[in-house]
């Protein structure tokens, strides 16, 4: 079950924005009013039980971090990491898990936390992962969705932003592990994506 999303269009970086980047798509302010929103869609899906949720490191980190505290049931957290992009603004081949769970699943209703989905490998290949640990059932939170991208068949069941198919940075997502500070989502200058120095 997916609950309302926002499509979002490019617009032109103001000149307060990071320097690096081309366009702003998703303000920090417009981040913050959806995470809010997500909390309660979450809330009145799950009902006042205990959810243990699953955030994949590092790029949900930001994400994670924020969206538990819109969430008012109690939690339990859990992070796994998953590799499938490097210093490419393209993914490269097969995700890789780096880190694997800690937290017993078993007969729990999981919520599983990402970034952004894109061609789909990572989250069928987690979701795949999690269900093998016999969980009661397994739901995705994504703040942004590249829907024009997918590889695999995979739906979010919430989802904070539809988002054009650009390769973007910012709140928690990088290129060559730079940018994850940013407050807001943008597209970074072309003559920035891959330049021979970053390599
Ligand atoms: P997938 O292609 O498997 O759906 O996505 C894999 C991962 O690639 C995402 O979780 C995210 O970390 C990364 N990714 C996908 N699109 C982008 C993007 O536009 N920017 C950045 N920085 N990472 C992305
Ligand atoms: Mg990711």
């Amino acid at each position: 079950m997916l609950v309302g999303s926002t499509v979002i269009m490019c617009a032109a970086a103001s000149s307060s924005s990071h320097a690096d980047l081309e366009t702003i798509l998703v303000s920090e302010q417009a981040i913050r009013r959806r995470l809010k929103k997500l909390g309660s869609e979450i809330k009145a899906v799950y009902g006042e039980e205990e959810i243990p949720l699953v955030a994949i490191i590092h790029c949900a980190l930001l994400f994670a971090a924020d969206l538990l505290r819109e969430i008012p049931n109690p939690v339990r957290l859990d992070c796994i990491r998953v590799s499938s992009y490097r210093n490419e603004t393209t993914s490269q081949g097969k995700p890789q898990l780096m880190h694997s769970l800690s937290l017993d699943v078993a007969n729990r209703h999981v919520l599983l936390i990402d970034d952004i989905l894109d061609t789909g490998k990572t989250l069928a290949m987690v979701v795949a992962l999690i269900r093998k640990l016999s969980p009661a059932s397994v739901k995705v939170c994504v703040l942004l969705d590249k829907k024009g991208r997918r590889e695999v068949p995979f739906e979010a069941d919430f989802v904070g932003f539809e988002i054009p198919d650009k390769f973007v940075v910012g709140y928690g997502l990088d290129f060559a592990e730079r940018y994850r500070n940013l407050p807001c989502f943008g597209v970074l200058k072309p003559q920035l994506q891959n330049p021979p120095e970053w390599a």
